[in-house]
């Protein structure tokens, strides 16, 4: 659908990101996590260029993703990453997700649909090494193991843990839980599972963490999750946003732009309206600081973006309704970075991702 403001995805970037990860980790397994429509990405088609890239496998967090996925008649394996919620059960069964147990709790709770509907259900082993988010303790982790053989409904295709520190090189902590990871797969002796650790942090920096197969998100959509750039070139972001001037219009010097007027023209302005707004996720805590490209060069933010749309003061220089307007992105010599859009809101590429709405279209280029 046509629309005022878009994102593109370069979807030859992308393909040339997965090859570059493929090279980093050798012989180890590729899951791509696609959750949260795939960073904002755009759920199926990321979904069907990882499936024409031979990836092992794509990461969700819910039930709604991996029926997006099986809807799209996606045939990866999915690996569903969220704790189970006990309404759900039924249908996260039925959709053939390989799912995450962590608790013997949730373990029976699965087994009992799992009889009832006389399904067998491949199973990753979540172990808590030190994010504290979800996991079974090391220590507890044979038990749990154990009584999952027993409740004979399963298959434990995996085993995984979650780096808490990895977006930062040579973190301490971020060693100890591969270590502590390690210990306890050497404990639990050879098994016919894969073994998994590595998110971007991880295969970016900590070769060591790698072990049966990776899980990196925001690595695989172009970025180091430190901010670092790829010196070799070869990862690089795929998304940028844009849109196409909506209005033009000449504003006397000291008149007050947008809500509250917080904005004043310090002298006689031309301004430009761009047509998306926070309600599309372009964040209102921007507008202080934020610029955006126009024939190639950058324009400050002027007044409060609204809920879908803001003003640019262009000084006396020319743009008129319909150019390019870049807000993420390359115009010419400029570029206006994810990074650079997350650190003035605050935040952080992931939120910023995420935050798209479904009102941009996702513009796919070859
Ligand atoms: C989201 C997620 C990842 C990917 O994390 P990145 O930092 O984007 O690489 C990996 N594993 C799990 C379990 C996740 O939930």
């Amino acid at each position: 659908m046509m629309h005022p403001a878009w994102i593109e995805i370069d979807t030859i970037q992308f393909r040339k990101n997965l090859k570059a990860i493929r090279n980093r980790i050798g012989k180890s397994a590729f899951c791509l996590p696609v959750k949260a429509d795939a960073y904002g990405h755009g759920l199926c088609e990321i979904a069907k260029i990882a499936e024409e890239e031979k990836i092992d496998c794509l990461g969700v967090s819910c039930l709604q993703e991996a029926l997006a996925l099986k809807n799209a008649n996606i045939s990866l394996p999915i690996l569903h990453f969220g704790a189970i919620c006990k309404e759900q059960i039924d249908e996260l069964l039925e959709c053939g997700a390989e799912l995450t147990i962590s608790s013997q709790y949730k373990a029976e709770l699965v087994a009992k649909t799992c009889r009832e509907k006389n399904i067998f259900c491949k199973v990753h082993i979540e172990v808590d090494t030190g994010m504290r988010r979800t996991g079974v303790k090391p220590e507890s982790t044979i038990q749990l193991i154990e009584h999952i053989e027993k409740l004979n409904c399963f298959e434990i295709v995996g085993i995984y843990s979650h780096l808490a520190t990895s977006d930062e090189r040579e973190n301490h902590f971020a060693n100890t839980q591969i270590q502590c990871f390690k210990t306890l797969l050497q404990s639990l002796g050879t098994r016919s599972w894969k073994a998994h650790l590595a998110n971007s942090g991880g295969v970016a920096f900590y070769p060591e963490s790698l072990f049966d197969m990776v899980r990196p998100g925001l690595l695989a959509y172009g970025y180091f999750p430190n901010g670092e750039k790829d010196l070799s070139g070869e990862i690089a972001p795929c998304f940028s946003l844009h849109a196409h001037i909506s209005y033009f219009k000449v504003v006397n010097g000291g008149e007050g732009i947008s809500y509250g007027h917080a904005y004043k023209t310090s002298h006689l302005s031309r301004i430009v309206t761009i047509p998306l707004g926070h309600g599309d996720g372009y964040r209102r805590s921007l507008w202080k600081k934020g610029n955006v490209l126009i024939r190639g060069e950058r324009y400050p933010i002027a007044g409060v973006i609204c809920m879908d749309q803001f003003m640019v003061d262009i000084g006396n220089k020319e743009a008129y309704v319909g150019d390019l307007v870049t807000l993420i992105g390359k115009q010419k010599e400029e570029e206006i970075t994810l990074w650079e859009i997350s650190h003035l809101a605050d935040s952080v590429p992931y939120e910023i991702l995420c935050g798209f709405g479904k009102r941009l279209p996702r513009i796919f280029k070859k």
